[in-house]
């Protein structure tokens, strides 16, 4: 494929949140470009001999800077400014030259100077345009995911963090998850490439019902995301039951390949939109639990706690008397995160148990015995296959007393939003310092089951 081929797909496939400005009109490029070449028509007029020796050429070479400059940094736009510049003093000459009769300049030495101007600034031009089409396919397939040429992980990141500061002001938001339904069986019975080909049909389905201003996105393995700016919880059902259904109509070797999808709507308090994805995870297990191939909505439940982040401050305060023992549960798909707050943990005498896969956890917990359950569940809120809360939804099935501390890396705002699972909740920001994660364990680990959740959120100093 062309490299200019590649962007235009990656392009097509990454559709942005946010609307592009033109450009503004360079106007000081513009003035250094025209300064630069009226400097050696002028010396032409004053000097006229002393210009077409070969110390009058360098006057002459500085003229070609600034054309240089521009065509190198603004492309052929760069080209289109320097040449009007040139033109406009070069037409100003000749009009002097016939206004006022002075003395003929040396006009071949001068088309000369014109022919190479030219020549350098459209050369140079082309070859920045090149570099310039180049990098930008490159930052297009860096957001971009290879298998269904939808937007990537790290693309729905970006725009969600806009969108969800929209949302922050008022803009009403949605987030659709979509899982394919019992996946792993086409992959074990029809193999992998045939399992991609099936990814392949989804995002294409997606890509179709997605409008310009919204963004889809593959999640993850055969977990996709899409951002409804703009939309409430109806205007995402329909767009979610349009997909299912569109899905629905198509045959593959095995017939016909269902999908589940979950919504949730940003919520004031919310404070991260990693929050708002949990809560689309979380309906989208529920949709899986409804027995698939359906459209499930999450509750809204509201905010609960105002003034979060002095209540942060003041919990970093626990009496030194507190008992800091137990055992806690530690969640994170990064290894160095979980080595960094286990040594922290371990110091300060708790008993650690690690993972960095939630369903794994889920396994873990409903196996062990109420003597090795963990006083705390320290967790992550963002893990591939499923998220921290939608582990905590499945984890309270077990036991309802569950306590949770989670943590996020992407705050926007306060978070006082009361849509948490467990039965006692806390929220750290990361990085986390040592003190508040210190206290807040220490407060959640004893507190008793069903009492007052703490939705904590500050940075304090010595982070993790
Ligand atoms: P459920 O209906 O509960 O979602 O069942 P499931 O089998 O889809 O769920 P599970 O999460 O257990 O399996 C997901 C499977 O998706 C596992 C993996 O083999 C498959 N998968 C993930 N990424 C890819 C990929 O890039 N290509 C292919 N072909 N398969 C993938
Ligand atoms: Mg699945
Ligand atoms: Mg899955």
């Amino acid at each position: 494929m062309e490299l200019a081929d590649a962007a235009m797909t990656a392009r097509a496939g990454a559709q942005q949140v946010v609307s592009v400005k033109p450009p503004p009109i360079p106007t000081r490029a513009l003035a250094i470009s025209v300064l630069a070449f009226a400097v050696p028509i002028a010396a032409v007029f004053e000097f006229p001999t002393g210009t077409s020796t070969s110390y009058g050429m360098l006057v002459w070479l500085s003229a070609l800077i600034p054309a240089f400059l521009l065509s190198y940094y603004r492309g052929l736009r760069g080209v289109a400014i320097a040449l009007s510049g040139g033109m406009a003093v070069i037409t100003a000459t000749q009009l002097s030259v016939v206004l006022f009769e002075i003395a003929e300049p040396d006009w071949s030495l001068l088309l000369g100077i014109v022919a190479v101007y030219l020549g350098v600034s459209i050369g140079i031009a082309v070859l920045s345009e090149l570099l310039r089409r180049e990098r930008i396919s490159a930052e297009n397939l860096a957001l971009m995911d290879r298998l269904t040429n939808l937007a990537n992980r790290r693309h729905l990141d970006l725009a969600l963090e806009s969108a969800f500061a929209a949302a922050e002001r008022g803009q009403p938001l949605a987030v659709v998850m979509f899982d394919l339904d019992r996946f792993k069986r086409v992959n074990d019975t029809h193999g992998h490439s045939a399992g991609d080909e099936a990814l392949r049909e989804f995002a294409g389905v997606l890509q179709a019902c997605t409008r310009r201003d919204n963004l889809s996105a593959r999640f993850g393995g055969e977990e996709f995301a899409t951002i409804l700016a703009g939309a409430d919880s109806d205007g995402a059902v329909v767009f979610a039951e349009r997909v299912l259904a569109q899905m629905r109509a198509k045959t593959f070797p095995w017939g016909v390949q269902t999908v589940s999808a979950g919504i949730a709507v940003h919520e004031p308090g919310m404070g991260s939109y990693e929050l708002l994805l949990g809560a689309a995870d979380r309906a989208l297990y529920e949709a899986k639990g409804g027995g698939r191939d359906c459209v499930r909505v999450a509750p809204r439940f509201g905010p609960e706690l105002q003034g979060v982040a002095e209540h942060a401050l003041a919990a970093a305060v626990v009496p030194e008397a507190a008992p800091r023992r137990g055992r806690v549960y530690l969640v994170d798909d990064l290894v160095e995160m979980r080595s960094a707050l286990r040594l922290v943990l371990e110091e300060d005498g708790y008993e650690v148990w690690e993972c960095g896969d939630p369903k794994e956890v889920v396994r873990h917990f409903a196996a062990a015995d109420a003597a090795e359950r963990p006083g705390v569940i320290l967790t992550d809120v963002i893990m591939p296959d499923m998220t921290g809360m939608t582990m905590i939804d499945q984890i309270t099935q077990v036991d309802p007393s569950v306590r949770v501390v989670y943590m996020s890396g992407y705050v926007n705002g306060p978070v006082s939003w009361s849509g948490l699972p467990g039965a006692a909740v806390a929220f750290l920001q990361k990085p986390i310092g040592v003190d508040l994660l210190l206290s807040t364990i220490g407060e959640m680990m004893q507190r008793g089951a069903g009492e007052e959740s703490i939705p904590l959120l500050g940075r304090v100093p010595g982070d993790v």
